[in-house]
């Protein structure tokens, strides 16, 4: 990757062709507006001084949008380490729910109900199991993470469900799934039970006149790919893996290779074969095209914390759990904001001065209009 080949360079590039070829939505563009300008000049900077030195460090502002990669590391770091506060001592399971290609433009169609749906048909298809007695007889909990992409940047949207091997049953003790926590349930099971569910309710929302589209006849022809697997090792991995899922977005800016006139090189992971790293090259119109996909509809919840996780419900079910498998509470406090981006980042935290390492206080912030006075390496948040 060049310096200068990221996302943004690509929809400051293209976004005139794609305009005249395609209809973007307001909300559409409102994203590639804020990423294209992300760390750039017309987002303006601040002013830094070093109480230590003196010395003054200039940084641009970046767009906070979430559909940027570059805005996404520090976000991630500060949710992972929410998220180490609610480690369980138990096994953890990889679950991904997906939905046939033939439901892909009904998906395109209707975006904000289908990702709901296929959302809430993966979590009601995991308490379904987790609830029946022969299988578990414990209610579950469960983050779900909605991913719309394949590693092509095309579209494909399926669920990521990342969940306890276990539940709290009705005496408020945890219990661990069969084999001791090592099998989840069966997922040629699941994915019968999730497409079944999802079929019925999609023809309901159908009859109800809330989908546009027509809904296609045969909706099960062959199984829905449903995958589970034991992820992880230790606690602390098992939230570094989560991190990798919640929030990747549709395309990291290192996987982006060259950017010429023309067209985009990326490079993607084919999983069908063996992981092998694979480029592609594609017009840079048909790439902000595939990107576009992968743009969520305006306040949707990407990440979902269920049943045992969800809000109402976690303080009081974690401390249950933790009792009834003999642990202690966890006293200490979520890490703030500056800690995690010293703890993770160091000397290259925007907080800390490059040259000795002191403290930096914000001198002057310039406006859109008026973009720091030297061109500036970005910082980090
Ligand atoms: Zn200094
Ligand atoms: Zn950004
Ligand atoms: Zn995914």
């Amino acid at each position: 990757m060049r310096p200068g080949d990221n996302l943004g360079a690509v929809i400051r590039q293209f976004l005139p062709a794609l305009l005249k070829e395609k209809g973007v939505s307001k909300h559409q563009l409102k994203v590639l507006r804020a990423l294209s300008v992300c760390r750039t000049p017309e987002l303006g900077g601040s002013a830094m001084v070093c109480g230590d030195c003196g010395s003054v460090h200039y940084v641009l502002h970046s767009c906070r949008n979430r559909h940027c990669p570059r805005c996404q590391g520090i976000d991630k770091e500060l949710w992972v380490e929410a998220r180490k506060q609610e480690l369980l001592p138990v096994k953890y399971f990889h679950v991904v729910f997906t939905v046939p290609h033939q439901l892909l433009e009904l998906f395109r169609f209707n975006r904000k109900l289908m990702y709901n749906l296929l959302i809430e048909k993966s979590w009601e298809t995991l308490c379904l199991f987790s609830n029946d007695p022969k299988l578990l007889g414990a209610k579950p909990g469960a983050i779900a993470i909605l991913h719309t992409w394949d590693q092509q940047l095309r579209f494909h949207p399926h669920v990521h469900l990342i969940v306890p091997a276990g539940g709290i049953d009705k005496n408020n003790q945890w219990k661990n799934s069969k084999q001791d926590g090592n099998f989840l349930f069966d997922v040629k099971q699941m994915s019968a039970v999730f497409s079944a569910r999802f079929a019925k309710k999609l023809r309901r929302l159908k009859r109800q006149g809330k989908i546009k589209k027509q809904v296609p006849r045969d909706l099960i022809i062959k199984p829905w790919v449903v995958y589970a697997k034991m992820a992880f090792g230790s606690a602390e991995s098992v939230v570094e893996y989560l991190g990798r899922y919640t929030h990747r977005v549709a395309i990291s800016n290192a996987r982006i290779l060259k950017v010429t006139h023309t067209h985009v090189t990326f490079s993607w992971c084919d999983r069908k074969n063996g992981y092998q790293k694979k480029i592609e090259t594609i017009t840079g119109v048909t790439f902000l095209k595939r990107f576009l996909e992968h743009i969520v509809p305006p306040c949707f919840r990407r990440i979902r914390h269920l049943g045992f996780l969800s809000s109402p419900n976690k303080k009081q079910s974690l401390l249950a759990i933790r009792k009834s498998l003999g642990e202690k509470p966890i006293q200490t406090r979520p890490l703030s904001r500056v800690q995690v981006l010293e703890l993770r980042f160091g000397q290259r935290s925007l907080l800390k001065c490059r040259d000795c390492g002191g403290e930096l206080q914000l001198l002057e912030n310039y406006p859109k209009e008026r973009a720091p006075p030297v061109n500036v390496l970005s910082g980090i948040c």
